[in-house]
């Protein structure tokens, strides 16, 4: 069978069924066989394994994850394209197609019925307007997932795999490294795309910890922490604190606690790692049950 992450394979698909691309979908079709083989490879897939596929689109990625997964459910929203990809794989008895809207699936339901006893893998070309919220469902609700990995705008994979005090580095990427490890598997140019999208893109692997790699004691608290952090840049971290945070805390005691903590209330909040949002948050908990 043709290769559909091709350009020859992806019009005569198109062609075939009168496709034509929805942009609210963020619909941009993988054209590139090579980009398509670095993706399989870092996923490491095997056939013992159940991948789950957001956005198939007319199936470029589904269509090497069926040779290489035991299992493949692809979750599609476009009411159009459900069709096609029912006459193109539903005769494959390891393919399951979702229509929905992945951030309306209940993801560990449909795990249980539909995969239980095989490791979970996430495979995606992703919409990129919802980038984020996927990722954080993923990462955020005890999912049983070993890894994600999806193209992204490469914007977002550089903020994903960015360091302490850069300019990339964000709420989003403290967030995930509480929950993952990212890995940049490739760049890839906006030419290996159809329709051509207007921005670079990037493959990201996000290896899931098993352990946390940090414990705060009140993790909704650390994030609250981390989401004030980051919201007034190049502000110190005792301003956007006492503005943002919710703490419960008046600006003197904030300070007090900044500063004897180690971070110091002068700190920007983008210099601080993950270990030392973890600290604060525990400093600030201690804090009050001596109070
Ligand atoms: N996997 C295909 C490929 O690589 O060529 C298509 C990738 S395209 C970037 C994104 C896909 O996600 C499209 O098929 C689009 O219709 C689908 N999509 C967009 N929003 C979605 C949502 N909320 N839930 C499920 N699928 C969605």
């Amino acid at each position: 069978m043709q290769r559909v992450a091709t350009p020859e394979g992806t019009k005569a698909l198109l062609n075939k069924y009168g496709f034509s691309f929805q942009k609210k979908f963020g619909q941009n079709f993988l054209i590139d066989p090579r980009v398509l083989d670095k993706i399989i490879d870092a996923a490491n897939i095997t056939k013992e394994d159940c991948v789950i596929e957001i956005g198939p689109g007319i199936g470029s990625v589904t269509q090497a994850l069926l040779e290489n997964a035991g299992k493949v459910i692809s979750i599609e929203i476009d009411d159009k394209l459900i069709p096609i990809l029912t006459q193109e794989y539903g005769h494959n008895e390891h393919f399951k197609l979702i229509h929905k809207d992945v951030l309306k699936v209940d993801l560990k339901k449909l795990i249980a019925e539909e995969s239980p006893n095989r490791p979970i893998k996430v495979v995606a070309n992703l919409p990129y307007y919802i980038t984020t919220p996927i990722v954080m469902t993923l990462l955020e609700n005890d999912l049983p997932v070993e890894s994600i990995t999806v193209m992204v705008q490469k914007e977002v994979a550089d903020r994903l795999a960015s360091k302490p005090g850069s300019k990339q580095y964000g709420a989003i990427t403290v967030s995930v490294n509480y929950f993952a490890e990212p890995y940049l598997v490739a760049n890839v140019p906006r030419n290996c795309f159809m329709p051509r999208p207007n921005v670079d893109s990037a493959v990201i692997k996000l290896t899931v910890n098993q352990n946390p790699v940090v414990k705060a004691n009140n993790t909704k608290q650390m994030f609250n922490i981390i989401k004030a952090a980051f919201l007034l840049r190049r502000k110190t971290l005792l301003n956007t604190l006492a503005a943002h945070a919710n703490l419960g805390l008046d600006k003197e005691e904030l300070k007090r606690l900044l500063d004897e903590s180690g971070i110091g209330a002068q700190t920007r909040g983008e210099t601080l790692s993950l270990e030392d949002f973890a600290r604060l948050s525990d400093y600030i908990d201690e804090y009050r049950s001596d109070k």
